[in-house]
C-alpha cells in the first residue's frame, strides 16, 4: 500500500489513537509519517531526510537498517518463531541471551527474567521484590519509593512507580496511582536547587529518602527505584553527592535498590550500564529499549545474586508473560548486543563521541543566550532553555519555548524532544563526529529562531 501523505493522515485520524497525544490537537494538523530509516537518519512520506537525535524513543542504539539484526531475526523466525518458557521448557536464543547478559552486566548479576517492555519489567520487579520479602519472612515490606518526575513506564504499576503527576491524574485526581507507591523530590538542581550548591542539594534530596522511610517505617518499605539519569523527565543528571547517599540509606534500612536502566543501559552513558557510571550497586535492574535497539520489543529484569538466592529457594514464581523471552526478540537482542561489542560502541561513546557531544552541548550553554545549562553523560544530553542565565530563570509553561524550539527542529529535519523547557537528545550510539556536528548545527539554528521569537536575540 503506497498512499500519499494526506491519505495516510486521513486513515490515521480515522482509525488510530496515539500514545501520549491530544487526539484533537493532532487531528487538526496531521501526523508526520515515517516510512524508512538508515543509520542515524529516518525518512518521511514527503521524502524528507531527518536526523534522528532521539534514536526513536531512546532505543535504536545501533541505528536503522542493520542487516546483522534483521538476518538474525529472520533466521530465528524460520527455525522457531515462538515457544514459551513456562512449565519447564526453554529455547536456545533465550538461554544464550541470559548468558550474554550475565557477561555484560555488572558483577553479581547472573539471573534474568524476560518480559516484553520496560513497563512489564518494572511490574515484574514490584512482584519479585514483594515476593522476595515475603520469602524472607517480612511480608509487610511492600511499598516502593520513587521520585517525582521519574519515568518507569505506562502500565498501572509503571505509572504509579513513576512520578509524572499528569499520568497519575488520568482518570481523575490520582486515578491512576495505586496504593503502595510513594514519591520524594527529584535531584534537579538547576530548577529546584535554589541557593544551595549542587552537592548540598544532592544530599538534601537523597535524605528525603531517609525521611520517607522513617515516616512509613522501614518494615513496610520494599525498595527504592531510580533511573541513574532521569531520561523522560528531562535528562536530569544528579549531583555527585546523590547516589552514594541514596545507596547508604538503602543499605542502612535494608531496602532493595532498583536501578531502572531502560535508557541508561547498553552503552548510553559511556559504560554498559548507568549504574557503573555512578558507581551504584543495585539489587535489581530494569533493561529494555537499547537491549534490542528497538528492533523487536523485549525487556529483562536483572537479579543480583543476593536476591536470586532467595528467589530460587522461595518456591513458585507465579508470574510471567506469554512473550517472556520470545525467540525472535531474543535473537534481535543478541544481535544488537553483539553488534555493540564487535564495534566497540561503549568504548567509542566513553572515549570519543560522548565527550565530543557533551563538549558541543556545553559550548552552546556558554555561548547561546537562551541556553542556561547543558547536562548529560555519554550520548544523552539536555539544553535547559532560560529567559535569564544570571538568575536561572526558566521559561514558563505558558511561554513554552521548549515546544517552539521542538517545532523548529521538526521543520528543519532534526528530531530533538522538548521536556518542559529543556531540549533533549539521545542519538543512536553509532553516530559519528560529523553527524554530531550536523545535529549541533541544526540545534543552534533552531535555538536562534526560538531566541528571536522571544526577543532574546
Ligand atoms: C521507556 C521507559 C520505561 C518503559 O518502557 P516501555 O517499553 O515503554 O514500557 C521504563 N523506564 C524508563 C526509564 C524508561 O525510559
Amino acid at each position: 500500500m503506497r498512499n500519499t501523505t494526506a491519505e495516510w493522515q486521513k486513515l490515521d485520524r480515522e482509525h488510530h489513537l496515539h500514545p501520549f497525544t491530544d487526539p484533537k490537537a493532532l487531528n487538526s494538523k496531521g501526523t508526520r509519517v515515517i516510512t524508512h530509516g538508515e543509520g542515524v537518519y529516518i525518512y518521511d512520506s514527503e521524502g524528507n531526510k531527518i536526523l534522528d537525535g532521539m534514536a526513536g524513543l531512546w532505543c535504536v542504539n545501533v541505528g536503522y537498517g542493520r542487516s546483522e539484526l534483521i538476518e538474525a531475526v529472520h533466521e530465528q523466525m524460520k527455525e522457531l518463531p515462538y515457544y514459551n518458557s513456562f512449565f519447564q521448557t526453554s529455547h536456545p536464543p533465550q538461554i544464550e541471551l541470559a548468558t550474554l547478559l550475565a557477561e555484560v552486566t555488572p558483577d553479581g548479576f547472573n539471573h534474568f527474567f524476560f518480559a516484553g517492555s520496560g513497563s512489564e519489567a518494572n511490574d515484574t520487579i514490584v512482584r519479585l521484590a514483594r515476593h522476595y520479602w515475603a520469602v524472607k519472612g517480612q511480608p509487610g515490606k511492600r511499598t516502593f519509593i520513587s521520585r517525582l518526575n521519574a519515568y518507569h513506564g505506562s502500565t498501572l504499576v509503571g505509572t504509579s512507580l513513576g512520578g509524572m503527576k499528569y499520568m497519575h491524574n488520568m482518570g481523575g485526581e490520582g486515578g491512576s496511582l495505586l496504593p503502595g507507591f510513594e514519591h520524594i523530590g527529584q535531584p534537579y538542581w538547576y530548577a529546584e536547587g535554589g541557593g544551595m550548591s549542587p552537592e548540598e542539594f544532592g544530599l538534601q534530596r537523597a535524605r528525603e529518602l531517609e525521611d520517607k522511610i522513617l515516616e512509613l517505617g522501614a518494615e513496610n518499605v520494599a525498595a527504592f527505584i531510580g533511573e541513574p539519569i532521569q531520561g523522560a523527565g528531562g535528562v536530569i543528571v544528579p549531583p555527585d553527592s546523590y547516589w552514594p547517599e541514596i545507596q547508604r540509606i538503602c543499605r542502612k534500612y535494608d531496602i532493595l535498590l532498583v536501578a531502572d536502566e531502560v535508557i541508561c543501559g547498553f552503552g548510553r552513558t559511556g559504560n554498559w550500564f548507568g549504574s557503573e557510571t555512578f558507581d551504584i550497586k543495585p539489587d535489581l535492574m530494569t533493561m529494555a529499549k537499547g537491549m534490542s535497539s528497538g528492533y523487536i520489543p523485549i525487556s529483562a529484569v536483572g537479579i543480583h545474586d543476593r536476591v536470586a538466592e532467595v528467589l530460587i529457594e522461595g518456591g513458585d514464581i507465579n508470574h510471567g508473560y506469554t512473550y517472556s523471552g520470545h525467540p525472535a526478540a531474543c535473537a534481535a537482542a543478541l544481535a544488537s548486543i553483539r553488534y555493540t561489542q564487535e564495534h566497540d560502541l561503549v568504548h567509542q561513546v566513553r572515549e570519543e563521541t560522548g565527550p565530543y557531544f557533551q563538549a558541543a552541548l556545553h559550548h552552546l550553554a556558554e555561548t547561546h543566550p537562551i541556553v542556561g545549562e547543558a547536562r548529560g553523560r555519554g550520548l544523552m544530553g539536555a539544553l535547559q532553555l532560560v529567559k535569564d542565565k544570571e538568575s536561572r530563570t526558566i521559561f514558563s509553561g505558558e511561554e513554552d519555548a521548549g515546544t517552539v524550539c521542538r517545532d523548529y527542529c521538526f521543520r528543519n529535519n532534526l528530531i530533538m524532544r522538548a521536556v518542559d523547557q529543556s531540549m533533549i537528545a539521545s542519538p543512536p550510539l553509532v553516530i559519528t563526529k560529523s553527524e554530531i556536528d550536523e545535529l549541533i548545527e541544526k540545534a543552534r539554528l533552531c535555538l536562534d529562531l526560538t531566541a528571536k521569537d522571544f526577543g532574546l536575540m
